[in-house]
């Protein structure tokens, strides 16, 4: 039998999830530039995530998102306001 782990404290690059990071991306870069977070907030708020209790595999439990899918928009915030 093998043991599924979910890694905590990972977002979805350091999880082995690259296809679901891939179509992130896509989504990201077709955003207009007006909604998206500049680079270095982006950075800032997975940072914030990585260190977050409710990140687990690379989703937020506290509101089922991809927080390197969410953190890119610009107007978006942390469900229990860490960003
Ligand atoms: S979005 Fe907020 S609650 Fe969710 S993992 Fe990131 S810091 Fe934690």
């Amino acid at each position: 039998m093998t043991e599924n782990r979910v890694c905590r404290r990972c977002l979805l690059f350091e999880s082995g999830r690259e296809d679901v990071l891939a179509s992130i991306h896509e989504h990201i870069a077709r955003l207009p530039a007006r909604d998206r977070a500049a680079q270095e907030e982006y950075q800032r708020r997975l940072n914030v995530c990585k260190a977050c209790e409710h990140l687990a595999g690379g989703t937020c439990l506290k509101c089922g998102c991809y927080p390197e899918f969410r953190a890119a928009f610009r107007t978006q915030k942390c469900p229990v306001k860490l960003w």
